[in-house]
């Protein structure tokens, strides 16, 4: 028993370890202590303000801001400014505040350096001085004089994912071996993001498990347990097949992508993830999984070999989706307390999946469900045969 004590503590350990690592709080402070060449308690004020101005000079910022007096004021470039101090490429007051000002205040917290700061003694948090706050004052002002908007997302229009979808299909035509089956890996997570309309970056922790596939393979639900930025009551949703209607469809590509994976490399999708990590050798990567930053990076690649790129993120696609191809049917939500909450609880957290893809309700005869039938056993066997890929797959 000890022994699995020891393992499971040292497990733990590890995690903390990386966690500790990988934080943005350490790497901030870490950056600040090398920068100023002092101890965490020894930092002023005024090392944090050269911090801060270090960080708009280095050319790690990427919002043009241009000098108020400058001729070229609205313009994206630089390139014609007169005084490349004035105008210059910076992080905007609102990033700088949130994504270093912040992070450095709780690496000063975490050492006790609290509260207001006292420029006489250089006590207390040196983020909280008049000096710092004075800075982010002066950059708004600086910003706003230089008519910068705020920026949101941008946004995945229905033409240029068409457009995306269409050269992808032919990527994966076209190539072999491995890359092919990348590909087309991610074509099935771009159409999974598009079509998922929520939120992205949840299609790396989808287990295959938890997958149910429609009645009559009308579409696929997805139940998501884990999803730092998927805030959604109950963690599912899904979406129908749309191959008559739309020019492609996320639930048939999905499809591809398990059939050909199954095929090259004879992942089963019993168990595991629906989108695991590859090598290039075609195994799978176990302990990875797709994080925002390989989505991203993934999609900017892919976008601009097809000259689409744009500055998409995986945020752009949270407003494609299937919402207005969706089928009416009628009275889901009784349907569904009825036939399924009785026989599992699992099925209360897929009908609101279900209740998201048909707010009209759903046609269970269309679909061959017999729902006059209540019997449990009966249920659930049918349940289980929702399963989206633990058969051997529908037929395509
Ligand atoms: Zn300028
Ligand atoms: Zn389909």
């Amino acid at each position: 028993m000890q022994i699995l004590i020891n393992k499971r503590r040292t497990q733990f350990l590890d995690h903390l370890c990386v966690k500790k690592r990988q934080s943005r709080v350490d790497v901030y402070i870490g950056f600040l202590k090398d920068f100023s060449g002092k101890q965490i308690y020894d930092i002023e004020d005024s090392d944090v303000l050269d911090f801060l101005i270090l960080k708009d000079v280095n050319g790690s910022g990427r919002t043009v801001v241009h000098h108020r007096a400058c001729p070229r004021l609205g313009s994206a470039s630089l390139e014609y400014c007169l005084d490349k101090t004035k105008c210059s490429s910076r992080h905007t007051a609102n990033s700088m505040r949130i994504g270093i000002v912040q992070k450095l205040r709780k690496g000063f917290e975490e050492v006790g350096r609290k509260g207001q700061y006292d420029p006489t003694m250089a006590k207390g948090d040196p983020t909280r001085s008049k000096l710092v706050q004075e800075y982010i004052a002066y950059k708004h002002l600086e910003q706003g004089e230089s008519g910068i908007k705020p920026k949101s997302a941008r946004s995945m229009h229905r033409i240029k994912m068409d457009k995306f979808m269409a050269n992808l299909k032919l990527e994966v035509r076209g190539r072999k071996g491995i890359v092919k089956l990348r590909i087309a890996e991610r074509r099935a997570m771009y159409a999974f993001c598009y079509s998922a309309i929520k939120r992205l970056f949840g299609a790396g922790n989808i287990l295959a498990h938890n997958t149910i596939r429609m009645p009559n393979n009308a579409g696929l639900v997805f139940n998501v347990t884990w999803d730092k930025t998927l805030r959604m009551d109950s963690h599912c949703f899904g979406f129908l097949c749309v191959k008559e209607v739309e020019p492609w469809c996320a639930h048939c590509i999905i499809d591809e992508w398990v059939a050909l994976a199954r095929e090259m490399i004879h992942l089963t999708f019993q168990d595991g993830l629906l989108f695991p990590r590859l090598n290039y050798d075609g195994t799978v990567k176990h302990g990875k999984r797709w994080r925002a930053k390989d989505i991203s990076d993934s999609l900017e690649r892919d976008l601009k070999r097809y000259h689409l790129y744009e500055g998409e993120t995986p945020h752009s696609f949270r407003h494609g989706g299937t919402v207005d191809s969706l089928k009416k049917g009628k009275n889901l939500e009784k349907t569904m307390c009825l036939a399924y909450m009785k026989s599992t609880s699992t099925a209360k957290i897929y009908s609101k999946g279900i209740t998201h893809l048909f707010p009209a309700g759903f046609d269970w005869k269309e679909a061959g469900v017999d729902t006059s039938k209540t019997d449990e056993v009966d249920l659930a066997c049918q349940m289980q045969a929702w399963k989206a890929f633990v058969s051997e797959g529908p037929t395509m």
